[in-house]
């Protein structure tokens, strides 16, 4: 499996560094990201490295893509949003920051006034665990 020491998904699939997990099975994750956009913003990667969309063999992207709709479904079920988007970002343009192939999954609330682009910022941890819980509830 490709992988790359440098690479903090490749370091969250390796246990090296934690997160809140969601679900696994053997080529996807699914954990919460720690940046949330919104309550139940979380993250699906294939276990491989694969930096972007453009260099990812379409199994992969399959792999992911069945992970999302499971989880996107849970969190859906769990938080009952007025909306989710699936978000995948390639490049500095497309304000790529870790460059391991993701999909985000996004809930939205109607108004939220969210733009693509969104900015970091840290969220509270224990708001993200108790989450998760209600995400996995689902799963
Ligand atoms: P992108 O900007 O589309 O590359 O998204 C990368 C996402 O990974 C951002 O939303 C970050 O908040 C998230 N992220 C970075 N490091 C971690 C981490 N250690 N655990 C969970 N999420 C992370
Ligand atoms: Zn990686």
């Amino acid at each position: 499996m490709k992988t790359d020491p440098d690479c903090i998904f490749c370091k969250i699939v390796a246990g090296a560094i934690p997160c809140f997990k969601l679900y696994e099975d053997g080529e996807t994750l699914a954990f919460m990201d720690i940046n949330p956009v919104h309550d139940g913003h979380c993250l699906i990667i294939p276990k491989a490295h694969y930096p972007t969309l453009f260099v990812l063999p379409a199994e992969a992207f399959a792999a992911a893509g069945r992970t999302a709709i499971k989880v996107a479904t849970a969190v859906n079920a769990a938080l009952a949003p007025d909306g989710l988007n699936l978000v995948q970002s390639n490049g500095p343009g497309a304000a790529q920051s870790v460059p391991h192939f993701h999909l985000h999954v996004l809930p939205r609330r109607m108004g939220d006034g969210l733009a693509v682009n969104w900015q970091l910022k840290p969220g509270e941890h224990a708001r993200i665990a108790e989450t998760a819980e209600r995400i996995r509830a689902r799963i």
